[in-house]
Parts: structure tokens; C-alpha cells; sequence
């Protein structure tokens, strides 16, 4: 960026410097609790919290509180707006973003990653693609991570072939589209068969802006605005885009791997900074990056572009693209995107944890072993896939830890001598067993001597890792007295 002198400043508050009382005193102040809170200040912290939303409230959207809609509205909109791409239930939401960083405030709207396919494919390999694109999935941590778009590419050039791809593409697929190209007459070849499915159109340039932001009216699609490493003439484009009545706008400021990648890291940083720092209504709109580029550079080794595809994702997931599109489908490429993707946009005030109770496993019987975990996801699941590995039989117990590990819900007296008894009782341990014996982790050994006096039961101290559970058991199972 060349200057923030040329910042479209302006004064509004940023999400953490709203009081729920900026949002109470706009609400209907009735309490009457239609939104599920027990009152309309409840309602108003947990708007500012980002766990509610205005539309909870069905007595603002009455004829009486225009107004104050109108006020909560502006006051809680994202310096970076929310456009839809896709139709119906099937579309997603990119952008939505409050703040720069996440410790500031939960990120909203995880990157959707589009994968490419593009008009010289032969039928064949353009169906048995769209496939691997809808069916990849990986599961982690109770989640299933897929990928969530495609992008059509025109390569031909030809619109007969652009049209031809796109429907063959959205006849065999629900994901939502990107349509990709510069060629106005190609985009529309595409929108006649595409455009009920609201596609991303790619992309409007200092070229072609006015053709397609008529086709963005025409079909009501949003836009994507491309103007590689130069922020000055991206300004310039969505001032005039704006101007022309297209709203719903995506920033592309051009990705480049290698001797790039530091420039478009700056860019994206500087687009994002402009936007949530000074409300810079210009740059107040969802970025999209491309990894993808990397395909387009020198002739080496596909690993080493996949390799680079990968790690220009990974720098974009964290610096701060809204949507990606991606070319790679091997699960080493697309694999870290995901769960990077995963982490970034979970709540960092809000531990990911399962519900606490009793599991079974194989064939437990009255003489089958009883271990105790805690409810954080990672843990649970780490157990879980361990246990199942070894084909064992036994009981697992999943305390209430408020979703934190085991070391840590010791540490903060979450994991408890009480909160293991009151588990045996509330999930009635003792009549599935003819043993009175319990296995705690290792990390908990220091509370064994506490929860064998609170309990009644035996307490042996199991391994520190679950790794370690099925030779453990192999030694210590059954306890021969
Ligand atoms: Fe207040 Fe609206 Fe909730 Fe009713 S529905 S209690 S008016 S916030």
C-alpha cells in the first residue's frame, strides 16, 4: 500500500469496544424472551459475543422498531462485508470479518476451498474429478473436513465449450461454482446455464469491468475484482464498481508463489489492515486468493508445485483469504489446508469438546476394564482411535473437564476426585460391571489416592498416553488379587 493517507477513514466502533449496553438500548426492552434469553440484556451480551444474532429477535423486525434495526444494523456490520456465492442451502458465506486478529474476536466464515476443473477435459476425467471433489473428506476430531466449491476454468477460450463445461459440471455436482474468465462473451456463455446457482463470477479487470459488471447485474452474481499486486488500480476498480451498483464484490490482488509470495502477503495484510483497522470501505470486502498460480510457473517437478501450492495456501489461510481456489487433490496438499482452516476459525474462548458419558466398546462384559478421559475432542478421540485399533473390549468414562485436557483440567480442578464420582453415578458405572476397579490416565496419577477414598473403587494409575492402553491391559487386566 502506498499510503494510508489515501484510506477512506472513518469513525465506528470495532465489535470489542461495543458494551452489550450500545445493543441494549436498541432492543425492544420488552423481556420477552422470545429469542430464548430470560431477558433483553442477556440477549445483548451474547450479540456482542458473537453467539446471537439480530435476527433472534423476531419484535425488531416489526414495523415499530425500524429504526432501531436500522441503528443495531450499521452498529454490528463487519468492516469486511459477507457475499454469498452458491443458491439455496447450498451457498456459502465468505468475509464477515471483524478484526484482524483472531485472539481479538472468534473469525467468522471459514475459507471455502475451490478446487479447479477447466473446459479441455475429456467427459471422462471431468466427471471422475467432480467426484473427487465431492467426495474427499477427511474425519478429524468429530468433524468431517471436504472441500467446498469448484472453479469451472475457460481455457478454450470458446464460449460453445465454456457453456458445454459448465453444464455438464453443475448438472453433475451441488457445490457451488466459480465461473473463471476474462472474456466477457465467455462468462455469459457460462451464466446462461450457470446462473440460477448464483455462481462467483472470475473476474472483472481495468479491461473488462463494465461487460461484467453488467453480467453480475444481469444474473445478480457477485464479483470477483482482479488487479494483481496493484492495491491503487483494486481501489480505483471497486470505487467504480460501486459506483456502477455492483456491491457484492471479491478482491483478488493477484497471488505469486516464490519471489511473489512476500508482495502478496503484504497485499492481502494491507487490504485486511486498511478494512478492520481504519474501515476502509474500499477494502471492505472478502479477499480471494489462488494458490493455484503456482501451476502456471516454471516446468519442475509436480511435487515441488504441489509442495509450493500447499505452503502459498497455508501463508493465505493465516493472512487472510475468504475463499481459495486450489488445483492439487492429493490429501498431503489439502490435508494441513483443512485442518489449519479448522483450527483458525474455532472459537479460541471455546474448548472443542464431546458430550460427557459412558462408551462402550467391542463386547464389554461385566469383567471388562473401566477407564476414565476427559471430554476435551483431542483427547477423546485420541483414546477412542487407540482403543479401537487394539480391538479392545471395555468401558470408557468421559468426565465434564469444561472440554479441557487432562493435564490442564487437573491443573484448574476441572478433573476432580467429586467430578469422577458424581460421573459413576450419574452414568450408573457399577451395575455394568462385577468389578469395582477403575483405570484413571496417567496424568491424572495424583488425584488416584483422593478418588479411591471418594469412590470406594480400586484406582490403578493407566499410561500417560493412550497409546499405551492395550499394552498396559495385556499386563495389568484382569487385577489378579
Ligand atoms: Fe428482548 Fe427481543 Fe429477546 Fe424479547 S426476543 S427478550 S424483545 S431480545
Amino acid at each position: 500500500m502506498s499510503s494510508t493517507a489515501s484510506l477512506e477513514r472513518k469513525q465506528k466502533k470495532s465489535i470489542r469496544e461495543i458494551s452489550p449496553i450500545d445493543v441494549y438500548k436498541f432492543l425492544p426492552k420488552t423481556n420477552c424472551r422470545e429469542c430464548g434469553e430470560s431477558n433483553c440484556m442477556a440477549f445483548a451480551t451474547r450479540v456482542v459475543n458473537g453467539e446471537r444474532v439480530l435476527t433472534d429477535c423476531p419484535p425488531l423486525y416489526t414495523d415499530q422498531y425500524q429504526d432501531a434495526l436500522l441503528h443495531l444494523t450499521e452498529l454490528l456490520s463487519p468492516p469486511v462485508r459477507t457475499v454469498v456465492f452458491g443458491a439455496g442451502t447450498t451457498g456459502i458465506t465468505i468475509g464477515g470479518k471483524y478484526v484482524l486478529q483472531r485472539h481479538e474476536f472468534t473469525y467468522q466464515n471459514p475459507t471455502p476451498i475451490a478446487i479447479d476443473v477447466h473446459d479441455l477435459l475429456p467427459d471422462e476425467e471431468l466427471k471422475v474429478r467432480v467426484r473427487q471433489i465431492e467426495q474427499f473428506s477427511y474425519p478429524y476430531i468429530g468433524r468431517k473436513l471436504s472441500l467446498d466449491a469448484i472453479a469451472i476454468r475457460s481455457v478454450s477460450g470458446d464460449r460453445e465449450t465454456f457453456r458445454t463445461t459448465v453444464k455438464k459440471t453443475v448438472d453433475s455436482t451441488s457445490l457451488p461454482v466459480i465461473l473463471v474468465s476474462l472474456d466477457p462473451a465467455v462468462m455469459e456463455a457460462g451464466l446462461t446455464v450457470a446462473g440460477d446457482r448464483k455462481p462467483l463470477i472470475y473476474a472483472a479487470t481495468k479491461d473488462n469491468w463494465n461487460q461484467m459488471a453488467e453480467l453480475a447485474l444481469t444474473y445478480q452474481c457477485p464479483l470477483v475484482v482482479f488487479a494483481p499486486q496493484n492495491l491503487p488500480l483494486l481501489r480505483s476498480l471497486v470505487r467504480t464498481l460501486l459506483e456502477y451498483g455492483v456491491v457484492d464484490l471479491v478482491l483478488d490482488p493477484g497471488t505469486a508463489a516464490d519471489n511473489g509470495l512476500s508482495e502478496t502477503i503484504h497485499n492481502f495484510t494491507a487490504i485486511r489492515t486498511a478494512a478492520c483497522r481504519y474501515n476502509d470501505d474500499l477494502f471492505g470486502f472478502p479477499l480471494m486468493g489462488v494458490p493455484m498460480t503456482v501451476w502456471n510457473g516454471e516446468e519442475i517437478s509436480e511435487d515441488i508445485l504441489k509442495w509450493r501450492e500447499a505452503v502459498t495456501a497455508s501463508m493465505l489461510l493465516t493472512r487472510y483469504a475468504d475463499v481459495l481456489i486450489m488445483h492439487s487433490l492429493d490429501g498431503w496438499v489439502l490435508l494441513p489446508q483443512l485442518i489449519w482452516r479448522f483450527n483458525i476459525y474455532t472459537d479460541p474462548r471455546k474448548p472443542i469438546s464431546v458430550e460427557a458419558g459412558i462408551r462402550e466398546y467391542g463386547k464389554p462384559d461385566r469383567d471388562s476394564p473401566v477407564l476414565v478421559t476427559s471430554n476435551y475432542a483431542l483427547t477423546y478421540f485420541t483414546v477412542e482411535s487407540d482403543i479401537k485399533a487394539a480391538n479392545l473390549d471395555c468401558y470408557l468414562v468421559v468426565i465434564d473437564t469444561g472440554g479441557l485436557s487432562v493435564e490442564s483440567a487437573i491443573a484448574g480442578r476441572n478433573l476432580t476426585p467429586d467430578s469422577i464420582v458424581a460421573a459413576l453415578k450419574d452414568h450408573n458405572v457399577g451395575s455394568l460391571v462385577s468389578h469395582t476397579t477403575l483405570i484413571i490416565p496417567g496424568l491424572a496419577a495424583r488425584i488416584s489416592g483422593d478418588t479411591e477414598e471418594a469412590s470406594g473403587w480400586s484406582v490403578l494409575v493407566g499410561p500417560k498416553d493412550s497409546s499405551g492402553i492395550p499394552n498396559y491391559l495385556k499386563d495389568r487386566w484382569p487385577v489378579r488379587s
